[in-house]
C-alpha cells in the first residue's frame, strides 16, 4: 500500500476557551484513576449514543454551543463499539497539583460499515482536591482524524452469470469469457469484484524494457494467462468505466458459490488497502482505492496467482507481482506519467520528510536474534500540513511507544504485511517543521546474508560445504530494518550504542568512539548499563548497519593522505582496523598493507576519502562475498574446508585475490559517498566500485590481470545482455532467480562502459570527469544524466547516444571489419551491422615482424569507420580488441 494514507487529514478544531498546557513530556504521571473513569464514561456514552448525556460530563465552564459542536463531530448513529484509549497526559498549567491535566486520547468509533480515529485533546480538572468522580472536562478539541475505514463484504444477495466480460487498466484486461460474478461492497460503493470461471488475463507492458521482461517472463511480449478466479478492488467511481457491466447478467445465489467469493475475500483481501490496528480492533478494515488506482489478485493456471496493481502513490506505478515466489515481474510508470517525465525519476521527489540525524540504541542478542531498541529521530517535515509520517521498521519489532517532546505519545498504526510504521500527530505539521520521535521497540531481526557479491547458497554442491562450522555472525544492514528509519533513504548522521553479550562484539557505521573519549550522560542512559559499544557517523550515511560476532582486533594503523588531497580527518589519519573472527586472525592482520594501499590508490584517484574511519570485518561463511555500509566493509571469508565451486561466476577473479577488498573498500566512495536515487541507478554504484577494483588490480598487479578482468567483463556482458539492460538494476536476473546476471550486468557490464567512457572522451578528461562527478553528487542519490552531465562539461561531447544504447539499452553492437596493411599504411574499416548505432572505441593492434606490437584506439561512433596509420616497418598482422576493452561482437567481413 505504500505511503497511501490519502484518507488522512485534519478535521475541524472545536476549541473552548484558552487552555495553555506545559509541554508534554515523556510518560504519563502516575494516574489518579479519576481521569480514567471519566473517559470510560465518554467511552460508555458513545458506545450507547447518548449524546444528550455528554454535557454532564463537561464542566459548567465549557460553553454550551463549543460542548454541542465538539459532541457532535464524535457521536454519530450507528456506533456499534467505541474504544477511549488515552495516549498521554501532562499537567495543566494554572491548575494546582493533581487537580488538573491535558490529555492526548484516540477515540476509535466504528459502525457496522466503517471506523474512524479521532485525536482528542481533553482538559480536565476536579475541585481541589475532588472525589474521583468529580473530574470534569473543560475544553476538547478533535486534533486530527483518520477516517475512510470501511468494511467489506461481498453482496450475497446478488450473483451475475458473465458472458465476455471484461475488466480494464493501463495496459490490462481481464476477460471472463463464461462464469460468475459477485461484487464486493462498501458503504461508498462497489469496490471490488470476485470472479470465477473461464477468463483470460491479458497484459502487454509499455515501454520496451518491460517487454523483454514480459519475454523472459512468459516467453512472448505479451501476457495471455488462462485464469479461474480473480479478485479485484477499484474505487467505487471507477466501477462502471472498468467493468464491462452489460455483460453481466444476474442469476440466482448459489450458497456454494458465494461461500467461495466470501472465503477468496477474507484470504485475498486484506493483503492490500488494510491496515493493522493491533490493540484497538480485531477486525480487517479497508482503505478504499483512490480513483485510478486498480488492483487485481489473479489466479492464472500457468504462473499462480498474478497481482496487477496500479497505484497513483508510487512513482513507477503500474505493477505485476508474484506473491508466491516474490517476484517482480513488471514495474513501470504509467503513459501519462512517461509522457510527462519519460523514464527517470528521483525517489526522493516521494519523500515527505529528512532524517537529519539518528541517535540509535540497541541490545542485540546474537544467538537468539533478538534486539531490543531505542531510537531517537530529528526529522524536518518537506510539505505542510501533514498530520502523519511513515517510519520504516522491520514488521517483527513490536513497538512499544513513540513519543515526542512537542506533541506527547503518538498514536501509531501498522500497515498489513509491510514494513512500515504509520504515525500520526494530534495536529497537522507546519512545512519545515523539526520534529524529534523517540521510538522503542523489541523483536526478532532478520540478518541478511553478506550478499552485495555472495552466492546464493544453492549455486554450491551441497557435498563441498562446511566441514568445519563457520563462526556465526549476524549482520542487519538495509534490508533488515532494524531501527526506525526514513521509507525512501537519505542521507543523515548518527550516534550508535550498541550492547552485545559478553564474549561478542560488533563492528558499526561509524567511527567507533575512542576509550579516550569521556562517556557522556545520553551513554548512561542507554537500555543497556552504560557497557555499549559508540559509533559517530560525523559524515552523512544513507543507511546504518551493525554486525555482531567473536571478534578480534587483528591490526590497526592510521592512514595519512597524500598532501592536497581531501581529508575528512583534517590532517590526524583516517583510523583503519581489521576485526576478525578468531580463526581469521592471521589473514586479517595480513590484510592491513593491502587495505592501506586500496585506500591510497583511491583517495588518489578521487582526490579525497569520504570517511574518517574503515573497519573491516573478516567473518567466516561459506562462500566469499562483502557488503559494505559505510566506514565499514564485511568481508566473507570461506572457512578452509569449504571448496567453492563458483569459479564460472561474474565475480570471482581468481588472478586478483584482492579482488572483494578493493570492490567493497571502493564503496565507501562509491554507493555511500555517493548514492544511487533509485534502483534503475544502482550501476553508477557497483559499476565504479567494480571499475575502480580492476585499476587497482592493474595498479597492484600488472596490465595483465587487468586484461584478465576486462576480459571477463566482456564476456559476461555479451553473454547475458540480452536478460535487460543495465538500468533494469536489482530486477536482472530476478524473474529467472539467477543473480549472477545482476552481477554479470550490473557488475561487469557497467565496468566495461565506465572503460569505454574513458576511452572515448581521453584519460584527462575521464578522470576529471570522474572527480566532477563524486564532488557534485557526494553525500547525496545521484543518477545517470548527472555523471553524463558532468563527462560532457569537462570532454565538451555530447553523450546522449553513448548513455541511451549502453545504460538504457540491451543490444550488444555488431561490428564487421576487414584490415589491410603494405605500402606502409595499415588501413582497417569497420561497419556497424546491429542495427542501433553505437559509440564503441576499439583497439587496433599492429603487430611488427620485428616482434613489436603498437596499439591504437579508433572511436567507432558511425554507422561505417575507415581508419588508416602510416607505418614505418613491416607488419606481421593487424589485430582487433586484442584487450577485450570493447563490448561488441566482431565479424570479420568477407
Ligand atoms: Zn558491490
Amino acid at each position: 500500500m505504500g505511503r497511501g494514507l490519502a484518507v488522512l487529514f485534519a478535521s475541524a478544531l472545536v476549541c473552548a476557551g484558552s487552555s495553555s498546557a506545559q509541554t508534554p513530556a515523556g510518560a504519563p504521571a502516575p494516574a489518579p484513576d479519576g481521569i480514567e473513569m471519566l473517559l470510560d464514561r465518554v467511552e460508555t456514552l458513545l458506545q450507547t449514543g447518548r449524546a444528550a448525556d455528554f454535557p454532564s460530563l463537561v464542566s459548567t465552564n465549557f460553553p454550551a454551543e463549543d460542548v454541542e459542536a465538539f459532541a457532535s463531530g464524535l457521536f454519530f448513529p450507528g456506533i456499534r463499539r467505541a474504544l477511549v484509549v488515552e495516549r498521554d497526559r501532562v499537567p495543566l498549567t494554572g491548575a494546582l497539583p493533581g487537580d488538573g491535566y491535558r490529555i492526548v486520547a484516540e477515540f476509535f468509533l466504528e459502525t457496522a460499515e466503517r471506523a474512524r480515529f479521532v485525536t482528542v485533546l481533553l482538559d480536565v480538572r476536579r475541585p481541589a482536591g475532588g472525589a474521583p468522580d468529580s473530574w470534569r472536562i473543560t475544553a476538547a478539541q478533535a486534533a486530527t482524524s483518520i477516517d475512510g475505514l470501511f468494511r467489506l463484504r461481498v453482496n450475497a444477495s446478488r450473483q451475475f452469470t458473465a458472458r465476455n466480460l471484461t475488466i480494464t487498466a493501463e495496459d490490462l484486461v481481464l476477460t471472463l469469457a463464461e462464469g460468475s460474478v459477485f461484487l464486493v461492497e462498501s458503504e461508498s460503493g462497489i469496490t471490488g469484484l470476485i470472479l470465477f470461471g473461464s477468463g483470460v488475463m491479458r497484459f502487454a507492458p509499455g515501454p520496451a524494457t518491460e517487454r523483454g521482461q514480459m519475454r523472459i517472463f512468459a516467453g512472448s511480449d505479451t501476457l495471455a494467462a488462462p485464469f479461474d478466479a480473480a479478485f479485484v478492488r477499484l474505487s467505487p467511481f471507477d466501477y462502471e468505466a472498468r467493468v464491462s457491466v452489460a455483460n453481466l447478467a444476474p442469476a440466482p445465489v448459489n450458497p456454494r458459490d458465494l461461500r467461495r467469493a466470501q472465503e477468496l475475500l477474507t484470504r485475498d483481501g486484506p493483503k492490500s488497502f488494510s491496515l493493522d490496528l493491533r490493540e484497538l480492533s480485531n477486525d480487517v478494515w479497508y482503505l478504499l482505492p483512490s480513483t485510478g488506482d486498480f488492483l487485481a489478485e489473479v489466479r492464472t493456471r500457468r504462473h499462480g496467482t498474478l497481482t496487477y496493481s496500479r497505484m497513483g502513490t508510487q512513482s513507477e506505478d503500474i505493477t505485476l507481482f508474484d506473491r508466491e515466489r516474490r517476484r517482480t515481474i513488471s514495474l513501470y510508470p504509467s503513459a501519462q506519467r512517461r509522457a510527462l517525465r519519460g523514464l527517470s525519476f528521483n525517489e526522493d521527489d516521494q519523500r515527505d520528510y529528512d532524517v537529519i540525524d539518528y541517535d540509535i540504541e540497541a541490545n542485540i542478542q546474537p544467538q537468539t536474534e533478538f534486539l531490543e531498541g531505542r531510537t531517537r529521530l530529528r526529522l524536518r517535515m518537506r510539505n505542510a500540513g501533514a498530520s502523519s509520517l511513515t517510519l520504516r521498521l522491520a514488521n517483527d519489532l513490536v513497538v512499544r511507544g513513540i513519543v515526542s517532546p512537542d506533541y506527547g505519545r503518538l498514536l501509531h498504526l501498522r500497515v498489513r504485511e509491510q514494513n512500515s510504521v504509520i504515525v500520526n500527530f494530534p495536529a497537522g505539521l507546519p512545512s519545515d517543521a523539526d520534529i524529534t520521535l523517540l521510538v522503542s521497540y523489541a523483536g526478532r531481526v532478520t540478518p541478511q546474508e553478506v550478499e552485495d557479491e555472495s552466492l546464493q547458497a544453492g549455486e554450491a554442491r551441497p557435498e563441498d560445504l562446511l566441514i568445519i562450522p563457520p563462526e556465526p555472525s549476524l549482520l542487519l544492514s538495509t534490508r533488515s530494518y532494524w531501527y526506525p528509519q526514513n521509507p525512501i533513504p537519505d542521507y543523515a548522521t548518527a550516534t550508535l550504542r550498541i550492547t552485545v553479550p559478553d564474549g561478542f562484539t560488533c563492528v558499526a557505521s561509524g567511527q567507533p568512539r575512542s576509550e579516550h573519549e569521556a562517556t557522556t550522560l545520553r551513554d548512561l542512559l542507554t537500555i543497556a548499563d552504560g557497557s555499549a559499544q559508540v559509533f559517530l557517523a560525523r559524515d552523512p550515511l544513507r543507511y546504518f548497519a551493525v554486525v555482531v560476532s567473536r571478534f578480534v582486533r587483528a591490526a590497526e594503523t592510521t592512514v595519512k593522505l597524500a598532501p592536497g588531497q581531501g581529508d575528512p580527518t583534517g590532517g590526524a589519519g583516517i583510523s583503519v582496523a581489521i576485526d576478525a573472527n578468531p580463526r581469521q586472525q592471521g589473514r586479517g592482520k595480513a590484510l592491513i598493507d593491502d587495505v592501506e594501499a586500496i585506500m591510497r590508490f583511491y583517495a588518489g584517484l578521487v582526490g579525497e576519502a569520504p570517511y574518517s574511519s574503515l573497519t573491516v570485518a573478516l567473518v567466516e561463511s561459506q562462500l566469499p562475498g562483502g557488503h559494505s555500509p559505510g566506514y565499514v566493509a564485511v568481508l566473507n571469508n570461506p572457512v578452509p574446508a569449504a571448496r567453492l565451486t563458483w569459479r564460472n561466476d561474474p565475480a570471482s577473479f581468481p588472478g586478483f585475490p584482492e579482488f572483494f577488498l578493493a570492490h567493497e573498500i571502493a564503496h565507501q566512495w562509491w554507493g555511500q559517498a555517493v548514492g544511487w536515487r533509485n534502483y534503475h541507478e544502482q550501476w553508477l554504484s557497483e559499476g565504479f566500485a567494480q571499475y575502480f577494483a580492476a585499476l587497482y588490480a592493474r595498479h597492484a598487479r600488472g596490465e595483465r590481470a587487468f586484461v584478465d578482468m576486462l576480459r571477463q567483463f566482456r564476456r559476461w556482458a555479451v553473454a547475458e545482455s540480452e536478460e535487460g539492460p543495465i538500468s533494469l538494476g536489482s530486477r536482472l536476473g530476478h524473474l529467472r532467480g539467477q543473480p549472477r546476471v545482476f552481477r554479470a550486468l550490473v557488475y561487469n557490464k557497467s565496468a566495461a562502459v565506465l572503460h569505454m567512457l574513458r576511452r572515448l572522451v581521453g584519460d584527462e578528461h575521464f578522470f576529471a570527469g570522474v572527480r566532477r562527478f563524486y564532488g557534485a553528487q557526494k553525500y547525496r542519490k545521484a543518477g545517470t544524466d548527472d555523471l553524463r552531465a558532468a563527462f560532457e562539461e569537462v570532454s565538451g561531447r555530447p553523450l546522449e547516444r553513448f548513455f541511451d544504447q549502453w545504460i538504457y539499452g540491451d543490444q550488444v553492437p555488431r561490428l564487421r571489419y576487414s584490415s589491410s596493411f603494405g605500402g606502409g599504411t595499415v588501413h582497417v574499416r569497420f561497419e556497424q551491422a546491429g542495427g542501433a548505432l553505437f559509440d564503441v572505441p576499439v583497439t587496433v593492434t599492429i603487430l611488427y615482424a620485428d616482434g613489436r606490437t603498437q596499439d591504437e584506439v579508433v572511436a567507432v561512433t558511425e554507422p561505417r569507420v575507415e581508419w588508416s596509420i602510416a607505418t614505418d616497418r613491416p607488419v606481421k598482422q593487424v589485430q582487433i580488441n586484442r584487450d577485450y576493452a570493447a563490448i561488441a561482437i566482431f565479424e570479420r567481413a568477407p
